[in-house]
Order: C-alpha cells, then sequence, then structure tokens
C-alpha cells in the first residue's frame, strides 16, 4: 500500500505539467504504463500553437470552430486561446528550447487550416524537447515520486469520490490519496492503423466505462492524412502536416495534384481515401520537392528516417496513407479538468472539454494538454480539504479485453445519436 496527496495517471504532456504546476508543498505519485518517455506526446513533430497577439485572437478562434465544424464548446475555445501564450512561458520556464533565427526571433509555421503562421516548434521534433525539459524537472523535484512500468488497473471510487486506484507492475498494490488525475492519452493503440503507441488504447476511458463516470463526444476521431505507408509497420511513422505547410504537395499515382493540402485534417484524408478507392490502389505520394527550404535543416527527424528506409526526399515521391492519431472525445470535464466524480480530474487527449468540436485544428493538442493541466494543478491547489481520507485494501482490477468492446459500442451509440441529432 501507498499514499500521496495527489496520483497522477500517465506521463505524457498532460501528466507532467499537472505534476509540475501542483504546489511543490503536495506529494504526488505518478504512475506511467511503460517508461517515462514513451508517450504519444513524445511523438509530437509539427508544433505548438499559440496566439501572436491581441489582433490574432478573433482569427485564432475562428480557424480553431471552422476546423472542429463548430461542434466546439465556445468557453473551452476561448480559454484555450487567451491563455496559450502563458501556456508557452510555462514550457520555456521549464527550459522548452523553441527554434529561433540568427537574430534570436522565435521561428513560426503553419498547418492545415491555420490562416497564418502561429505555431512554435523545436526542429521537427518539439514532443521530444519538449517531453525532455519536463521529464528532467519531474526527476528533480522531491515532491514526485515516479512508478515507471505500473499500470493503473481500478479506480477506487465511493458515494461518488475517489480515493485511491488499484495498480500493478512486478506486484498488485493500491495507492490512497485525496485528488486523482487521469491523463493517460486516447483510444489510438486500439486501432490496427495508427501513428499512436500501441500501449496507449483507451485505458483511461474504460476504466470510465467501468465506473459510469460520464464521457463526450466519444465518436469524433481524427484521422491524420500523411502518415509514411510500409508494408509491415506496427505504428505508422508520421509525416507532420509542416510539411506540407512549408510546401509540399499530394500527387497521385499519375503524379496529379487532387487537393488543396492545407484545408482541415479531415478534408485532406477525405480526399485522400477517395483517390485511393478511385486509383484502386493502396496509397497515394507525397513530394517534398516543391519546398523552398532546406529539407534536411528543417525536417531533420523526418528526413533521416526516410534515408533509413531508402528514400531520398529530395528526389524521391514518398507514399503516404491516412491513419488514426487522435481522440477529441473522451471524458467530460469542466474548464478546471473536473469529471463528474468528486476529486477525480482528466487532462488532455483523455479527457473532453469540447475545445476541438469534431475536428482538432493542427497543433492544438500539445497548447489543451498544458494549458488545461495548468488549470487542473490550480484547482487542486485551492481545494480545501475536509473530508478523511478512505483506505480500503482490496485490490482490484477492471476486465481490459472487455473494455474494448464496450468502447467500441459507445462510440457506435454516440455516432447513432449525432446522426440522429442531423
Ligand atoms: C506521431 C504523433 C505526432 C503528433 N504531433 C503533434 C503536434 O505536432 N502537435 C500537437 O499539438 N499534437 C501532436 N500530436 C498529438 C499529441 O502528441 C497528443 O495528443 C498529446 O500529446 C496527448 O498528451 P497526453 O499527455 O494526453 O497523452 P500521451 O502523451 O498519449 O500520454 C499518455 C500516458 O498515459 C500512460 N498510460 C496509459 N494508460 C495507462 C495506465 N492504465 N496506467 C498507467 N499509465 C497509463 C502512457 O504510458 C503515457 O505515459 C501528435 C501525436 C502523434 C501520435
Amino acid at each position: 500500500m501507498m499514499e500521496s496527496d495527489v496520483i497522477i495517471i500517465g506521463s505524457g504532456v498532460a501528466g507532467l505539467i499537472s505534476a509540475l504546476e501542483i504546489d511543490q508543498s503536495k506529494k504526488i505519485i505518478l504512475l506511467t504504463k511503460k517508461r517515462l518517455e514513451d508517450s504519444n506526446s513524445y511523438l509530437a513533430q509539427g508544433g505548438i500553437s499559440a496566439l501572436l497577439d491581441e489582433t490574432d485572437r478573433e482569427r485564432y478562434i475562428e480557424d480553431t470552430l471552422r476546423a472542429g465544424h463548430y461542434k466546439n464548446t465556445r468557453s473551452a475555445v476561448d480559454t484555450l486561446v487567451d491563455e496559450s501564450r502563458a501556456a508557452i512561458a510555462s514550457l520555456e520556464k521549464y527550459g522548452v528550447p523553441f527554434s529561433r533565427d540568427a537574430q534570436g526571433n522565435l521561428l513560426l509555421t503553419r498547418e492545415g487550416a491555420h490562416s497564418v503562421n502561429r505555431i512554435r516548434y523545436c526542429e521537427d521534433q518539439t514532443g521530444k524537447f519538449i517531453m525532455d525539459a519536463l521529464i528532467a524537472e519531474a526527476k528533480i523535484r522531491p515532491n514526485i515520486k515516479i512508478l515507471e512500468d505500473t499500470r493503473c488497473n481500478d479506480l477506487l471510487i465511493r458515494d461518488g469520490k475517489i480515493y485511491g486506484v488499484s495498480a500493478s507492475n512486478k506486484t498488485n498494490f493500491n495507492i490512497y490519496a485525496n485528488f486523482t488525475i487521469l491523463a493517460c492519452g486516447g483510444l489510438g493503440g486500439l486501432f490496427e492503423n495508427t501513428t499512436n503507441f500501441r500501449h496507449i488504447c483507451g485505458d483511461g476511458v474504460g476504466l470510465a466505462i467501468d465506473k459510469g463516470i460520464d464521457l463526450k463526444d466519444i465518436s469524433y476521431i481524427q484521422i491524420h492524412p500523411t502518415a509514411l505507408y510500409e508494408d509491415n509497420s506496427d505504428r505508422r511513422f508520421l509525416i507532420s502536416e509542416s510539411v506540407r505547410g512549408e510546401g509540399a504537395v499530394l500527387l497521385n499515382h499519375k503524379k496529379e495534384r487532387f487537393t488543396d493540402e492545407l484545408r482541415p485534417r479531415d478534408v485532406v484524408s477525405s480526399a485522400i481515401l477517395e483517390e485511393m478507392k478511385r486509383e484502386k490502389v493502396k496509397y497515394e505520394f507525397i513530394d517534398f520537392s516543391t519546398i523552398k527550404l532546406d529539407i534536411d535543416e528543417r525536417f531533420p527527424n523526418i528526413t533521416n528516417h526516410l534515408r533509413e528506409l531508402g528514400y531520398d526526399p529530395r528526389r524521391d515521391l514518398v507514399p503516404i496513407v491516412p491513419a488514426f492519431h487522435y481522440t477529441m472525445g473522451g471524458i467530460r470535464v469542466d474548464l478546471d479538468a473536473r469529471t463528474n466524480i468528486e476529486n477525480l480530474y482528466a487532462v488532455g487527449e483523455v479527457a473532453c472539454t469540447g475545445v476541438h468540436g469534431q475536428n482538432r485544428l493542427a497543433s492544438n493538442s500539445l497548447l489543451e494538454s498544458v494549458v488545461f493541466g495548468k488549470r487542473c494543478a490550480k484547482a487542486i491547489n485551492i481545494s480545501k480539504i475536509d473530508f478523511p481520507r478512505i483506505y480500503d485494501l482490496a485490490w482490484s482490477s477492471i476486465d481490459f479485453d472487455k473494455v474494448k468492446k464496450n468502447i467500441e459500442e459507445r462510440i457506435r451509440e454516440d455516432e447513432k445519436s449525432k446522426t440522429s441529432q442531423v
């Protein structure tokens, strides 16, 4: 048995930002299913969006709403945009080295459906640079205890209030705490064709379904237009949208363009899938040769990876296919990340504030995790603890095999209810 003030499940950007922003007087236990680095956050390439200045506010809000088919929760979008610059400042405070020009000015890029360049990035491995900085800080904080290779198996809830979790690594044990934060990512690993880590496979949503915790928009799933096509791969390598943002084009097997590459992700994905159907092929192509910048300097990780696989991205057309990428829906939360269970919070991809609507605007998810992770920490920091701690020594686990079926069922139900509303 263990105990702490706060338990955090997941070591992506949402879990780590929450951990770092919680008062250092509070003891935190952070569990993560594999190594600290094994999160989808670490894989992020393109960047993190933020407001340019106040004149950009209405435009950025409109870009987010338009990409989301106006199904977004407006208050969540306003919060995301209004707190975006503070989110970047927090990351810089923890040492994230955003790319700058020779004069030290911040470099900004653009991705589909953004009307201006407002995306901050670190080369083409923004996630790695952000996560390395946050992990380094978390490791030196005396109030944060990190348990790797440890899975959360169950949530301990009594009378509508959470009092701990059951977990397992080499042994089974319970952790008791006043507050619990779910930051365990989306559904990606459940899908065969995915850009996500296989082990990030809907555990949070499964736990929520098991415990009757409210979900929202669980059928809103994003397919990324340009994952690298390989005959055999467990996880599809992503070719970031910023590659198209910097001028790459999409070509069919006759080397003809067939869509506007900078429209929202769902529109571009549909255009590729239609073209594949029309041509009766398994993939289409992305052409890097139309990019004006030095691609090795701007996209070192992507171009190295392609070269290792035998492609010369300056000359060769690279095969791409749309793949599962992101879960817009999730556990229903308010703007301070509160679920409908007392003292249980959810942040990042596992949660749904409604900020992305039906389709997430590129580079808005790292930002979402930072903005709402900070708000979650603040809500916990100011919460009064006027309740006795419950200890209940029985260890328990939900049936994770059954969970997959339950999630599929809830996706179908949500889809049906949305179609009947149209
Ligand atoms: C290839 C790729 C590129 C991307 N590029 C961008 C980008 O450029 N910009 C952008 O904004 N977004 C991007 N995204 C999306 C973004 O990275 C994620 O949506 C976001 O980082 C989610 O963060 P998170 O902390 O909520 O979850 P994750 O980073 O997915 O972390 C989830 C954590 O929970 C842990 N976990 C899961 N289940 C359990 C359990 N039962 N017990 C214990 N631990 C558990 C996992 O091990 C992991 O540590 C990209 C995603 C991918 C896959």
